[in-house]
């Protein structure tokens, strides 16, 4: 097999042969049809997340049939189409595992962060991580909802019921959340950064009620918001667009720090959460809802060995959506 892989933090992904890799007791190898590339990624290459595994194959949104299954695995067989999402393992025995919080597990393994990932010709998983994908779908189209779409798929949960939903930062996450949120019944109010109009058309063509600059506000009260973007200063912006009583939902792993604000932004009983990882239940939820919301995802794809060039053009907001590898 072949992969792109990060030998160094902050250089470039090399194109590496990791010959004869075979799954373990409870995993499975995964030949990999498509793998989309998370803003997360950019995270790990630039080596912003604490005890990064270098080296390491990035991606984390991987959906692929499996080739070869290991002793103990149940429930699987070759040739199924599995998508491996960003949670790669747990402990299964710690406080958190044990009280049904799987997503804050003192050992976890995170697919393309401390164990390999998708960035690949296959991989192998951990086979009770990994979600049957069924056969409805286009490999690529379902790669971005391993993470983007999970993630969105949790956030939107802890953001609440309310109607008026607020998305800031319109990329691969909130183009798939739009839709959900849209199917839901909800009101979406996109924000993007300041003078991004192509971005807020984007928005608007899914669906949006209302899309501008992160520096306006609503034209009316929002009962919640997810922020998505990696930008601190949103937080309080944010805050100042709910409602009393309303929650801010912050979405990334790693975010730049959040200016002080005045606390009656806070006050009113506002709240203020983040979101951390997922739990192998939101995947079974929202992968069997998929279909039916028929979400539709937007996609750039790229070979696999140009996946240097997919992360940069992520890293400038060069395309719409989420791009997606193909070996
Ligand atoms: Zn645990
Ligand atoms: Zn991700």
């Amino acid at each position: 097999m072949h992969a792109m892989v990060l030998k160094e933090l902050g250089a470039a992904l090399e194109w590496t042969d990791l010959a004869g890799r075979q799954p373990g007791t409870g995993e499975i190898r995964v030949k990999v049809a498509a793998c989309g590339v998370c803003r997360t990624d950019l995270h790990v290459v630039d080596g912003e997340l604490p005890d990064p595994k270098v080296p390491i194959v990035p991606g984390h949104e991987i959906v692929g049939r499996i080739d070869m299954i290991g002793a103990g695995v149940e429930g699987l067989r070759v040739g199924e189409r599995v998508g491996v999402p960003w949670l790669g393992h747990t402990c299964g025995s710690c406080p958190y595992c044990l009280g049904g919080q799987e997503n804050l597990c003192d050992r976890p393994l995170f697919t393309g962060y401390t164990r390999d990932g998708g960035f690949a010709t296959a991989t192998v998983a951990d086979a009770r991580y990994a979600f049957p994908l069924g056969e409805v779908g286009d490999d690529v189209a379902l790669a971005p909802l391993l993470c983007a779409g999970l993630i969105g798929w949790r956030s939107l949960g802890i953001a609440g019921v309310g109607k008026k939903l607020g998305l800031y930062g319109f990329g691969a996450a909130a183009h798939i959340v739009a839709q959900v949120a849209k199917w839901q019944g909800r009101s979406v109010f996109a924000f993007t950064r300041p003078g991004d109009v192509s971005t807020q058309a984007f928005a608007r063509r899914l669906g949006a009620t209302w899309a501008g600059g992160s520096d306006e506000m609503p034209p009316e009260p929002l009962d919640a918001a997810i922020i998505f973007a990696t930008v601190g200063d949103l937080v309080p912006l944010a805050l100042k667009a709910v409602r009393k009583g309303g929650r801010v939902v912050c979405a990334g792993i790693h975010m730049s720090d959040i200016p002080s604000f005045p606390y009656r932004l806070l006050w009113e009983e506002r709240q203020l959460v983040s979101v951390a990882n997922l739990r192998r239940q939101d995947g079974i939820d929202f992968l069997s809802l998929a279909p039916e919301i028929g979400i539709v995802t937007h996609t750039t794809t790229y070979p696999l060995n140009r996946a240097n060039q997919a992360l940069a053009d992520l890293r400038a907001g060069r395309f719409e959506g989420a791009a997606v590898l193909v070996p």
